[in-house]
């Protein structure tokens, strides 16, 4: 066994907004990583586009620094935990964590799943208290409820003895510490982030391995690019491995081996990649010229292929099929809109998605998708409609499983912040959707903290009235915490929806007579077919609308008339809420300009004829 004591491999943690982005950026800028001529983006790890939007990382990305000679390879951990499999993955590769903790905030739900997992693992965290500059800043609180946390999460003891150092990642300091409860003012000495830095050094304990035995490179990560194909990316467990080498990949509980090369070798420097001739035990790198290489496969040498057992990945909760668009407006605004351009991309979706599934269909035309959440699924239809494709998604349903013979659902931890006034109706609202309260704290600053157990199926539709009940003032999160024995019937009021009659433009006339009877999606001169749903119905019922009919015009003023008809603004519903409003016998229509709800039938009589059919079938 070798120490390789000038690397340390080590992952971050923290909840969205707590400052992750800011503070490694201030890493790479301090140990002089950025050269003179780079421009340095605000945001170096989360580069995608729809992962600023919502807020969260879902792709774990790397990057490196090098401080007093010693590499720091630090990892990127997914911001919300749904995506299991890519945390334990991304944990795979490192020694330790940095568990990026904001001052007033504290801990969130979401951390702590990622933080269990670590925990589990035996990786040695270190804590640091960011934004201290916060004028509310109560440092002292949020290390006792980090350690709290801890324990609860089963720590060890000598987890439990975490270091701690205080940051202020905006400003580029911290410190070891404070001469006072808090805010910056209370940390004198601290002029940069070495105090940071020489922490990692001495608390992350340095990989050890031999350097000599047979490589074994356990994939933890697939990238691609333009000029070189498929990127494998993970860290070396045994041996060294060379570029141009053969090497052999094997996959854990199959015979197959396949043999490579390496066409390219490289490791990560700054926010790059770059190329080197070899690397030994420990170091994280990246294998190019591998074509059909997958995340856990162990890549080996010819004479020696020896698996490494592949972290388990969380199982899918939410499935959904995606299908070919084919309503009246099909074709119009998406570039890929065919079953086999569909399929090609969901099926490369999977091949770096980890825990996201895809199985054909009995048609060929849809296929069904299974993910870690309504969030996992609605970020990969989000994607593919800015990347030009058009198709329709249905309602997400909650995988069911037996387990020792127990029918099981998927449970969620679900963590809710709101005013006072709002702790009864949410506690009534849930408890009729089966959560179990957990813990309650106290008020502060006017907000209480609820925490409840509840199934999946409870929750789907539930954020949306959570939003009207408390006005837009309570803040809610949620992270699967596993599958339970199912938990009986959920009884969710239903609402129902308003259907347009017949295919047009609708007209000002038409709409202010339809929206009596509900709320609408659409304004004047949205073009709408016979079947789309263009409004929602408070009460259980469907009701058929005629959105494009005219006023009967006998006389010139009567024509102008529409003018003085006033019509509410439309609902602006977002992906999520109609992935939580559509029915069974509904569809969204998914293209890159527009998302519409349709009905499955879309012939008025004929949808009348299957519900009667259905319910005397009752
Ligand atoms: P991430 O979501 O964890 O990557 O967080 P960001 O680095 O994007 O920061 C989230 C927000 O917190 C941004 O508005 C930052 O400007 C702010 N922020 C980051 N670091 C600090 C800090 O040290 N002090 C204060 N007061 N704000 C910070």
């Amino acid at each position: 066994m070798t120490q390789i004591n000038n690397l340390r491999n080590i992952a971050i943690i923290a909840h969205v907004d707590h400052g992750k982005t800011t503070l490694v950026d201030a890493m790479l800028r301090q140990s002089g990583i950025f050269r003179e001529n780079e421009q340095v983006v605000d945001l170096v790890m989360d580069s995608n586009d729809i992962e600023r939007e919502r807020g969260i990382t879902i792709l774990a990305k790397n990057t490196a620094i090098t401080y007093n000679g010693i590499r720091i390879n630090i990892v990127d951990t997914p911001g919300h935990a749904d995506f299991g499999g890519e945390v334990e993955r991304v944990l795979k590769m490192v020694d330790g964590v940095l568990l990026v903790v904001d001052a007033y905030d504290g801990p969130m739900p979401q951390t702590r799943f990622v933080l269990r997992k670590a925990l589990e693992m035996k990786l040695k965290p270190l804590v640091v208290i960011n934004k201290i500059d916060r004028t509310d800043a109560r440092p002292v609180e949020v290390v006792d409820m980090v350690l709290e946390l801890f324990m609860e999460l089963g720590a060890d003891d000598d987890q439990l003895d975490f270091p701690i150092v205080y940051a202020s990642g905006r400003n580029g300091i911290s410190c070891l510490d404070l001469n006072g409860p808090g805010d910056l003012d209370t940390m004198p000495q601290a002029t940069d982030f070495r105090p940071l830095l020489d922490t990692i050094i001495e608390v992350i304990p340095c990989p050890e391995g031999d350097s000599t035995a047979p490589l074994q490179l356990l994939v933890s990560n697939i990238d691609s690019d333009n000029y070189v194909g498929r990127i494998a990316i993970g860290r070396i467990v045994r041996g060294t491995i060379n570029q141009n080498q053969n090497i052999a990949v094997t996959t854990y509980g199959e015979d197959s081996v396949r043999n490579a090369r390496v066409v390219k070798l490289m490791r990560f420097e700054g926010l790059h990649r770059t190329e080197i001739s070899s690397a030994t035990v420990g170091e994280i790198v990246c294998v190019a010229g591998i074509s059909d290489i997958n995340i856990g496969d162990t890549i080996c040498v010819p004479s020696n292929p020896e698996p490494l057992p592949f972290i388990n990945i969380d199982e899918p909760t939410i499935s959904m099929t995606f299908s070919v668009n084919d309503s009246p407006f099909a074709g119009r605004e998406g570039k890929f809109v065919t079953s086999r351009h569909i399929r090609d991309r969901l099926f490369k979706e999977i091949e770096t998605n980890v825990s996201m599934r895809v199985e054909e269909t009995d048609t060929m035309d849809a296929f069904l998708i299974k993910g870690r959440g309504e969030l996992h699924l609605s970020i990969l239809i989000e994607t593919m409609r800015r990347e030009g494709y058009e198709f329709q998604v249905s309602k997400p349903k909650v995988i069911l499983k037996e387990i020792e013979g127990v029918l099981s659902e998927p449970v969620e931890l679900v963590l809710i912040d709101v005013p006072e006034e709002f702790v009864g109706v949410v506690i009534e609202k849930l408890g009729r959707r089966r959560a179990e309260l957990i813990n309650m704290q106290p008020p502060e600053k006017g907000y209480s903290r609820l925490e409840f157990r509840i199934p999946s199926r409870g929750l789907i539709g539930y954020r949306s009235e959570f939003l009207t009940d408390t006005k837009g003032n309570g803040i809610m999160n949620s992270v699967i915490s596993g599958f339970e024995p199912y938990k009986g019937e959920i009884e969710i009021r239903n609402h129902g929806v308003l259907v347009a009659f017949e295919s047009g433009e609708a007209v000002t006339y038409g709409l202010y007579n339809a929206q009596e009877r509900g709320n609408l999606f659409i304004g004047p001169g949205t073009p709408v077919y016979e079947g789309m749903i263009v409004g929602s119905n408070p009460r259980s019922e469907d009701i058929v609308v005629n959105v494009c009919k005219k006023k009967h015009v006998t006389n010139m003023r009567a024509s102008g008339a529409d003018d003085s008809l006033r019509l509410v603004p439309p609902l602006q519903y977002s992906l999520e809420q109609y992935l939580e409003f559509v029915a069974d016998d509904e569809l969204i229509e998914v293209t890159p300009k527009t998302i519409r709800l349709r009905k499955r039938i879309l012939n008025t009589e004929m949808r009348a004829k299957n519900r009667s059919a259905k319910t005397s079938d009752a």
